[in-house]
């Protein structure tokens, strides 16, 4: 029932942000990391996200700021999450289309690294989650998007490759915030 209930937020979200541009609309936005999982150091986990933010803050005119514990704007955690799924995000919104709250979850039923070509990647995932949260609801067909759903840490040779926004990532999110 919980995961029905949070699917259809998901689509909701689809619907409205695809029609109005739902995002949000103050600046900066704060994030907290809320717990922690056993296979990297509470600052590593830090570390990742806020490499992941500012991956989408160098492209738009917004800022991100790590504080404020629960009620900073985005919350991220470890919980378990089902089947394959390795991060969930979902998010609320006021009348005026403004985001007001993002939780953002990290499956802890996975080996998470950072950097680490064998283990689940903290920033790859959390660039995902985050344009997420930032407003991009659905995901991209395009296969270098940080937005497809199939997430990649890895080059063809199996070794570690550093998340990028694709030129489709950088015009969607553009979209929504403008440049920076
Ligand atoms: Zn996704």
């Amino acid at each position: 029932m919980v995961m029905k209930l949070m699917v259809l937020i998901f689509v909701f979200g689809i619907i409205f942000s695809a029609a109005t541009g739902y995002r949000w609309k103050k600046n900066p936005v704060t994030f907290s990391v809320q717990n922690y999982t056993s296979t990297l150091s509470s600052n590593q986990i830090r570390d990742g996200v806020t490499q992941a933010f500012n991956i989408w803050s160098r492209v738009i005119p917004l800022d991100f700021k790590e504080c404020c514990g629960s009620n900073a704007d985005i919350l991220l955690s470890f919980k378990p999450l089902d089947g394959t799924l390795v991060g969930w995000t979902n998010y609320k919104w006021n009348g005026d289309g403004a985001f007001y709250h993002a939780d953002t979850y990290f499956n802890n039923r996975n080996s998470w690294g950072l950097k680490d070509p064998r283990k689940t990647d903290i920033i790859a995932v959390a660039v995902h989650e985050i344009g997420h949260a930032l407003g991009l609801t659905g995901h991209s067909g395009d296969s270098n998007s940080v937005m497809n759903s199939w997430i990649k840490w890895t080059d063809g040779n199996g070794n570690y490759r550093y998340p990028q926004l694709s030129s489709s990532d950088i015009s969607n999110i553009q979209n929504l915030y403008g440049r920076r």
